[in-house]
């Protein structure tokens, strides 16, 4: 099932865009089934449960952190994630990069956006990401690395608002892309897309798409 899924999808999707399995709830044999589908790259919104499915799985799997990321929490995963989705804080981007350095290590993140219609998403503005980047507390973090943007587009069935929302965020990316990534070619991440939406997203130009339910199957 989980096999037939994933390679319908991959059929579906184009090269460029990754598929983020995104495997929150979801029991270590669901993981493992993907896995032996090739599937490697990974998505968990809660950090006990993220390491406690990277203990147990193969370390070829790449892990995305895509959930809320509290900063006394990110001493735990600093050794192995692959890429944090959810950055939507300066202070929550000096703490991953503490913990990078002291496990001698740079970590990937995505700057997250608030692009939604709903008081419940997180993220930055465009002017708080923009201050944070000029300031030159910034420029002095050397063990993260921005590969882009993230954000969630409102629950809705408007397929104009999400395709409005998503279009924004690419747009953020081109912009910041512009103004302070013009010499760094790995900023080149836009994640966005999830199982009800993710045709729209790449549409809008994804680059990266978190997939849960059309994959695992619903959450209880
Ligand atoms: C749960 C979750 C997803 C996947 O949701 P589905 O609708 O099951 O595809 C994607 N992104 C984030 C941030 C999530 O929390």
């Amino acid at each position: 099932m989980i096999s037939e899924k994933l390679n319908k999808l991959h059929n579906d999707i184009p090269e460029n865009v990754t598929l983020v399995a995104v495997s929150k709830t979801k029991p270590i044999e669901d993981l493992k089934d993907a896995f032996e589908a090739g599937q490697r790259v990974f998505g968990e919104n809660k950090v006990q449960e993220m390491c406690a499915k990277w203990e147990h799985l193969p370390k070829e799997i790449e892990w995305h952190f895509i959930g809320h990321l509290q900063r006394n929490k990110v001493k735990y995963l600093a050794s192995f994630v692959g890429l944090i989705h959810g950055v939507e804080s300066f202070r929550l981007l000096k703490e991953i990069n503490k913990q990078a350095k002291k496990n001698d290590r740079t970590i990937d993140v995505l700057l997250q956006f608030f692009i939604a219609n709903e008081e419940t998403k997180f993220g930055l503005s465009f002017e708080e990401a923009k201050t944070m980047l000029q300031s030159d507390e910034f420029k002095s973090l050397d063990n993260v690395c921005i590969r882009g943007v993230m954000g969630m587009a409102t629950f809705t069935d408007e397929k104009e608002q999400i395709q409005r929302e998503f279009s924004g965020l690419k747009k953020i990316h081109q912009e910041l892309s512009t103004d302070f990534f013009n010499e760094q070619t790995n900023f080149d991440v836009i994640s966005m897309g999830m199982s009800g939406d993710y045709k729209i997203a790449i549409e809008q130009g994804s680059t990266m798409i978190r997939l849960g339910s059309s994959i695992f199957g619903k959450r209880n």
